[in-house]
């Protein structure tokens, strides 16, 4: 609990000091007389002291620095409470001292042993008060007894039993009442999550209290324990010091009226306060333990609310950046690749064999870098669940194919050779894109990590779980000791000294996407051996037409069709022309902002607009929107041209007849418009 005074460094430090030792002394001095008052009847032997417990609760609050001047003001409180009882200077001066060292030995030891931070609700410093409530009274209870038969003649043994139980109750009991209660938890209780419990708990507390105390027939103490337990469970700490402290009270006040089960034990008085004394100490050693190991476990499922929170934002604070990041990288890169790919379409005319050596390259390095932008960007969607997965009917032998073939010219370089042994007719429920992914991964990695002249195996088995679909390499292997690394992100394995290139987030990937298909991803390898990487995926029970994903360039457009590209990107709005002009044979107006765009839309009545989204003047949602509500334009399909990879999923793109994502293949593109103009 945070009750500690806080430390202060100016001047006011000693005003504050002198009103906390004023309130130490005032409380003393009322808790002190109250208690010799309460008790005068009974021989002033006191079943409860809760004195001590308001003093030790007091120097385990207030900054060390404080403690002369708070145990001054204790002693003077003591004074004034047995001089307001008439008592003899002696005794007065004896009882008084006797408390200063106690507590003073108290606090001392239990703020030492708890490094400054004395805590209710951490178990071990609640085993450590129990520990010195039990033993700290011993001694001076026998100091007591023995200045007690001295001068007054008294039974030592009576007086140190009685002395020692008063004392160690009231630590106790009255300790951690004093030590947490303050205004800020007494308000709390108050708050809306805890409002109802908070009265549930006090009108049961007060009920059951009232059935065990209120009535001279029946035992029923036992009725308290479980609405104690409930405090605590409900209430934590706080509230189990108050319900105790209820508990306490009402219970002394009855037993010395006479009224309520401690008057049916047939005895002595001392024999009575033994068995009410019995009954608190066992109230509180349940209520505390059970409220601080709550208190404990809410703070601690407190502290980790708050800690993934803060890992969510920056989780989330990651993806915008990847994705911005993303955005920035593709949009030079559609103006890479598509003048790459323009050029070497052309070669035929101009190029030298040097000059296509060149674009080779320019367009495998370009390729690389959006493979690495796509990768980084798909990690960070796959890590925050934003991957939209479309299960479909896939068939294993057409994947297979696809994926065999796209890697053919890799593998033929290292005189690898792939063999696909896929019983035909055997489909999974995946996600079309998804598993090729996967598997253009697997692939990939069995042959880049192959030796020269190596084999790969790509083959698919009915299993008890599904299909399961196997990756199996003669290449080199992994250790055995880097096989629970195999599926972190960014670790290469060591990979990343040689030539081989790669950034360590493929299989990384590719588990989370097998798993996010309802599938399981594992393998086997040996050092020097090779590799078999599968995957298991449900199996489709019907087969299913699979659209055949390969696009047939367009040639059949009317020539009057008419596109308007918006696009305020130079190099972009370049290649585009160059695309229009050479495969599509229509006429193209470029707008280079929202509102030209807009006006050109009215003006020449194109077939199709084509918007970049992220404009200088707008972006690409207004101009929809604004084409939209123009009956004019309203009914002109309208593509989103954009590089931001993830708003293929965005919500944003419903409004949009296609989304296209830079960079783009220009079978792709030139398909899609050609499919509209065709149809128009
Ligand atoms: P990358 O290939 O881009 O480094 P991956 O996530 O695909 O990243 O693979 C992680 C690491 O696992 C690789 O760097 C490589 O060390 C090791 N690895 C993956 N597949 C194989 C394989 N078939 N044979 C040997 N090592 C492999």
């Amino acid at each position: 609990m945070g009750a500690y005074f806080r430390p202060e460094k100016n001047k006011t430090r000693k005003h504050k000091t002198i009103r906390h030792a004023l309130i130490a002394g005032l409380g003393f001095f009322i808790l002190a007389w109250g208690g010799v008052e309460l008790t005068r009847e009974a021989g002033r032997t006191a079943s409860i002291w809760p004195a001590t417990a308001f003093a030790l609760a007091f120097l385990l609050r207030a900054p060390r620095k404080e403690w002369p001047a708070i145990l001054t003001a204790i002693f003077g409180g003591s004074v004034m409470a047995y001089v307001a009882h008439n008592d003899s200077l002696s005794r007065t001066i004896f009882v008084s001292f006797i408390n200063l060292p106690e507590v003073l030995l108290g606090a001392h030891v239990l703020r030492r042993y708890t490094k400054e931070k004395f805590d209710l609700s951490d178990h071990k410093h609640l085993l450590a008060f129990a520990a010195v409530s039990l033993l700290l009274p011993i001694p001076f209870s026998l100091l007591a007894a023995a200045y007690f038969t001295v001068f007054m003649n008294l039974s030592y043994g009576d007086v140190a039993i009685s002395w020692y139980m008063a004392n160690a109750l009231g630590i106790i009991i009255f300790t951690p009442l004093f030590f947490i209660i303050g205004w800020d938890q007494l308000k709390s209780f108050t708050r809306p999550d805890l409002r109802k419990k908070s009265f549930i708990v006090l009108t049961g507390l007060v009920v059951s209290l009232s059935l065990v105390f209120m009535q001279n027939s029946y035992p029923l103490l036992f009725v308290v324990f479980p609405i104690m337990a409930l405090t605590a469970f409900w209430l934590g700490t706080p509230g189990a010091v108050i319900a105790l402290a209820i508990t306490t009270v009402m219970s002394i006040i009855c037993a010395m009226s006479g009224i309520g089960p401690i008057s049916l034990v047939d005895g002595s008085m001392g024999e009575k306060t033994f068995v009410l004394q019995g009954f608190l100490a066992t109230t509180a050693l349940i209520s505390l333990p059970i409220a601080s190991a709550l208190t404990y476990r809410t703070r601690l499922e407190k502290s980790l609310k708050e800690a993934k929170e803060s890992a969510d934002k920056a989780n989330l604070a990651k993806s915008v950046f990847l994705t911005s990041m993303s955005h920035e990288l593709r949009t030079p890169l559609n103006a890479i690749l598509g003048f790459s790919q323009l050029l070497l379409l052309n070669q035929g005319q101009n190029l030298t064999e040097k000059n296509k050596e060149h674009l080779e390259h320019v367009m495998t390095g370009g390729e690389h870098l959006l493979k690495l932008v796509s990768d980084v960007l798909d990690l960070a969607k796959v890590e925050a669940g934003k991957v939209s997965i479309n299960p479909v009917v896939v068939s294993c032998d057409e994947v297979f194919e696809e994926v065999a073939e796209m890697l053919g010219t890799t593998a033929a370089k290292h005189n690898i050779t792939i063999h696909v042994e896929a019983p035909m007719h055997l489909y999974v429920m995946a996600d079309r894109a998804r598993l090729t992914q996967v598997m253009v991964n697997l692939l990939s990695n069995a042959v880049k990590y192959n030796t020269d002249g190596g084999k790969v195996f790509i083959s698919a088995k009915a299993v008890d779980t599904g299909v399961r679909i196997e990756v199996l390499d003669t290449g080199k292997g992994i250790p055995c000791a880097k096989h629970d690394q195999i599926f972190q992100p960014f670790n290469r394995l060591g990979a990343e000294r040689s030539e081989i290139e790669g950034s360590g987030i493929g299989l990384a990937i590719s588990k989370q996407l097998t798993e996010a298909m309802k599938g399981y991803m594992g393998f086997e390898s040996e050092e020097g051996k090779g590799s078999i990487f599968y995957i298991e995926l449900p199996q489709a029970e019907a087969q299913e037409p699979v659209i055949n994903l390969k696009p047939e360039i367009s040639s059949h457009v009317k020539s009057k069709s008419r596109i308007l590209y918006i696009e305020d990107n130079f190099a972009n709005a370049e290649l585009m022309r160059s695309i229009v002009g050479q495969f599509l044979k229509v006429e193209l107006f470029v707008a280079s902002a929202g509102h030209e765009g807009l006006q050109q839309a009215k003006d020449f009545a194109p077939d199709i607009i084509i918007s970049d989204i992220h404009l200088s003047d707008m972006t690409g949602y207004e101009v929809l929107a604004t084409l939209k509500a123009d009956p004019e334009t309203a009914h002109i399909p309208v593509f989103a041209l954009t590089a931001d990879a993830t708003f293929p999923q965005n919500e944003h793109a419903k409004g949009f007849d296609r989304v296209i994502t830079k960079p783009f293949q220009l079978k792709d593109l030139v398909d899609h418009i050609g499919s509209v103009l065709q149809a128009a």
